[in-house]
């Protein structure tokens, strides 16, 4: 155990990238928020020290085969952490789910509510929908004796369905039983021979008990097979009856049968409702709920099997208080909760006690996991959703969910901006949700730059001062207070600051204002929306979340626009009509996914400077002399890189059940090329020392060559200064990724017509750094281009020209436009809860 005795997680000599050899106490069992600019060091203290040292000991109690593949990985740099306890992190990147992964599966409701199906739910006949009924071994004689004379038949015990494993040990006790045959996955066996079964596959195994030709007489050989069928068999038969192709199973059972269909059923188990399971499945779409269109591998449709309920007819037959399990899940969490109260109080009147222990042990969990649901703000998703479709920070909050309904203890939660994605007035639940972790017995730190998150902590520790190397140092650790009062801290300043309206000038216009307008948008939420955008602009989207801000713009307008530019028919589109496009030549999308997969592409390569940096080391006099191009100083050259690590400079290792891991290349030490290349030097740097170096000393080792030092001046004022050029891609954050390709298209946008669209570009920034921001989206205004963002950020609201917002609710009593206007208009009207927001924000 831990000596978690003197109530901290000390930390002592951590210099992990830029930190300064810091020691920290974070007290256990409070909310403690680490602030600070980007690149201040935030996150190599929470993730890449913390969080990678509780890591680091969980996986000491491995096998040694696992742990041998992480003696590679890096210690953090730290000289001592003590008082940690397992450390789990919620970050807001996805992790890769399994295409049958639902906001359901990934809270654990689901396996409750299969549990509760299984136990309590009424099964109905597939056919006539009516509910089953019991039925004597006479019964099934009787329907085999009806079958035509001289028919094979073959009875069965079925004691494996469709379940993987090893079942070798199964057999032998079958054998031992004295029987001498079986079918193993549909074939008949000797039991004296050994099956050889793969673990991995999905088997089926059952008992032959008798096999007979049905003709006068047999009546009590019959009685007798069957008797013991479904002794060997828990109630339950397989008749087998050779047909002129194959045999043909029928399944029958002496509790679920319907005697109008002649069917009977198995009894409900939670697999029944397990779209993981072939044994539940919908076998046309294999629990996708969804099969690709016979037309298009790449567009997707609803199954026509299941109508996208992911099971098998038999599964969705299965009903508890009028609804089956896929239309229970096609519900939000407060609805569910509804539906719950309402089955309890028929349950208690019909007080059956035995079962009673049942409810009592599946309700609790159930009711916890929705009302956290419901609280954290996920309130208007339906838990079927797939994970995958779920936005950052949507995903983040239902791990949260999660977390909180199995109530763990004990353990030091490590979250990236939860309130990314959130309105101010959602923040507030986003609190009480942490502190009632803390309450539960763990320990919260959080990477946070909202305000009302910063107020409400227990402990603070401000980072920086500033990025890079001008970072990572401790400027504030203690209360709030001990904050705002601190005249060398960014936070402190962002705090005191006092917010105000800006005023533009009116740009004159001549004749009428561009607008782009998108009548009758409907999809998701959306109710007939009309959006009216004034172009040339700096323009807001506004709205709780889950109020339809991304289907109106992300997946409406976006599509719509890129289709008349194509000038493509458009495909399924939902809205009417679109006007003012001429006013445009184009659109971008500035969002904050990665740079690119590969480690080959860093910020120099994707702002296009490097190519010229390489011309610089082709000019070299070694260069020169050895007959080296340009092309030997790319990473995509075999000559010049890396033989072992391909120029990555890192190798990935994978994981089975954990991200990727990246290790430094033990052979070139992450320099990136071979020794021959490396020996080039320009001005005493070769290519690697470029690569290390961050964008402020660039931008004065490339003074002279203009090219570079516009690109580099750029990057500079996006306050990515800090950053060195080579940083592969998928080590920058995506914020960092988001303003690399601002700059990008600040440097190369030839024509001014363009409109640009963020999706809440201020996540992950810092106040000072959303200044930055905020000053190029004026600047790409001021050359004539329109900016479209979605945002919740009231700095960056009250920047924008024009605001319009949606709501009032988050999904279906939601997708309404509320206002439009200025912020300043807006704020005075006080309209919704943004309205609100913005009111109480500046006063
Ligand atoms: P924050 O979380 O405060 O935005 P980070 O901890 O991500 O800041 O970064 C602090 C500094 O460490 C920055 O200069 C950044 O470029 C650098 N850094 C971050 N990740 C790495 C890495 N994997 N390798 C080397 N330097 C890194
Ligand atoms: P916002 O961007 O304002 O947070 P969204 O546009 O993402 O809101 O969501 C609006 C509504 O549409 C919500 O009820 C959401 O659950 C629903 N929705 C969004 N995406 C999907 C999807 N892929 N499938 C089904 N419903 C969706
Ligand atoms: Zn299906
Ligand atoms: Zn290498």
């Amino acid at each position: 155990m831990q000596d978690q005795s003197d109530n901290y997680i000390r930390i002592r000599g951590a210099r992990t990238h830029n930190l300064k050899n810091i020691n920290v106490d974070l007290p256990h069992l409070q909310l403690t928020v680490i602030t600070g600019v980007s690149g201040s060091g935030k996150s190599s203290l929470a993730f890449d020290t913390i969080h990678s040292e509780g890591q680091r000991r969980f996986l000491e109690n491995l096998s040694p085969g696992t742990r041998q593949i992480f003696s590679q990985m890096q210690p953090a740099d730290v000289d001592q952490i003590s008082g940690l306890p397992p450390t789990i992190s919620i970050e807001q990147t996805q992790r890769v789910h399994s295409r049958r992964s639902t906001l359901a599966t990934m809270t654990e409701l689901y396996d409750y509510f299969r549990l509760l199906f299984a136990q309590r739910g009424t099964v109905h006949c597939t056919q006539c929908h009516q509910p089953l009924h019991q039925q004597s071994a006479e019964q099934i004689v009787d329907l085999i004796l009806a079958l035509e004379d001289r028919k094979k038949v073959i009875i069965l015990s079925p004691v494996i369905t469709a379940k993987k494993g090893d079942h070798t040990a199964v057999l032998n006790k079958i054998a031992k039983e004295g029987f001498v045959r079986a079918r193993v996955d549909g074939v008949v066996v000797d039991l004296s021979q050994s099956q050889d079964l793969k673990e991995s596959d999905f088997h089926d195994i059952d008992i032959v008990i008798d096999r007979i030709i049905v003709k006068e007489g047999i009546d009590a050989r019959l009685k007798e097979s069957i008797d013991l069928a479904l002794k060997h068999g828990d109630g339950v038969c397989i008749v087998s009856q050779e047909t002129e192709t194959c045999w043909s199973d029928r399944f029958l059972s002496t509790r679920l049968a319907c005697g109008k269909c002649q069917l009977s059923f198995p009894d409900p188990e939670p697999r029944t409702f397990s779209f993981n399971s072939p044994y539940g499945a919908c076998p046309n779409c294999q629990g996708l709920g969804v099969i690709e269109a016979s037309n298009h591998e790449k567009i997707e449709q609803v199954c026509p099997e299941c109508q996208g309920a992911r099971i098998n007819e038999y599964g969705r037959s299965v009903k508890l208080k009028g609804q089956s399990i896929d239309q229970l899940v096609d519900q939000t969490a407060p609805e569910i909760l509804v539906w719950l109260n309402d089955w309890e109080r028929s349950e208690l009147t019909s007080h059956n006690s035995q079962d009673q222990e049942i409810v009592d042990q599946l309700l609790p969990p159930i009711r916890s996991r929705l009302k956290y649901l419901a609280e954290i703000g996920l309130n208007y998703i339906k838990l079927n959703r797939p994970a995958h479709t779920l936005s950052g920070g949507e995903h983040q909050r239902a791990r949260l969910a999660s977390f909180l309904g199995a109530e763990t203890t004990g353990a030091c939660y490590i979250l990236d901006e939860p309130t990314a994605g959130l309105h101010a007035n959602e923040t507030e639940k986003l609190l009480k949700i942490l502190k009632r972790l803390n309450q539960a017995g763990n320990t919260i730190l959080v990477v946070e730059h909202d305000h009302d998150v910063i107020k409400a902590s227990d402990y603070i520790l401000d980072l920086g001062p500033q990025a890079g190397e001008q970072g990572g140092e401790v400027v504030v650790s203690g209360c709030y207070q001990d904050v705002i009062q601190n005249h060398r801290s960014f936070t402190s300043r962002a705090l005191n600051a006092e917010y105000e309206i800006k005023s533009r000038p009116d740009t004159p216009q001549s004749g009428a204002k561009p607008e782009l307008v998108l009548k009758g948008a409907k999809l998701n939420n959306l109710k007939n929306v009309t959006l009216k955008i004034p172009l040339q602009k700096l323009v807001c989207i506004t709205g709780v979340s889950g109020c339809g801000k991304s289907s109106l713009v992300l997946e409406t307008l976006v599509p719509a626009l890129k289709a008349e530019f194509k000038s493509e028919s458009r495909q399924d589109l939902e809205y009417d009509s679109l006007e003012g496009s001429e006013f445009l030549q184009q659109i971008k999308i500035i969002d904050q996914a990665p740079l690119g997969q590969s480690g080959r592409s860093n910020p120099a390569t994707y702002c296009g400077i490097w190519d010229e940096i390489r011309k610089l080391f082709a000019k070299t006099k070694l260069s020169r002399m050895r007959g080296y191009t340009a092309r030997r100083f790319s990473f995509n050259a075999k000559e010049g890189r890396c033989k072992h690590c391909h120029g990555q400079g890192y190798r990935r290792v994978d994981m089975q059940f954990l991200p990727p891991l990246y290790l430094p290349c033990e052979k070139c030490k992450t320099k990136r090329f071979n020794q021959q290349t490396l020996a080039v030097k320009y001005r005493g740097k070769s290519v690697s020392d470029i690569l290390d170096m961050p964008v402020d000393e660039a931008v004065v080792f490339f003074d002279q060559i203009p090219k570079l030092k516009k690109v580099l001046q750029v990057l500079k004022e996006l306050g990515l200064g800090y950053l060195a050029l080579g940083q592969p891609a998928n080590m920058l954050s995506g914020g960092e990724a988001q303003r690399i390709k601002l700059a990008t298209e600040l440097i190369s946008n030839p024509t001014a017509m363009t409109l640009f669209v963020l999706d809440e570009p201020t996540r992950g920034l810092h106040a000072a750094d959303i200044d930055c921001l905020l000053s190029v989206l004026d600047r790409l205004v001021q050359e004539g281009n329109s900016v479209l963002m979605i945002e919740h950020h009231p700095q960056a609201i009250l920047a924008a020209d024009w605001m319009i917002d949606l709501g009032p609710e988050g999904g279906e009593s939601g997708g309404i436009i509320l206002d439009e206007g200025t912020p300043e208009e807006i704020s005075v009207r006080k309209t919704g809860q943004t309205g609100q927001m913005l009111n109480d924000f500046i006063s």
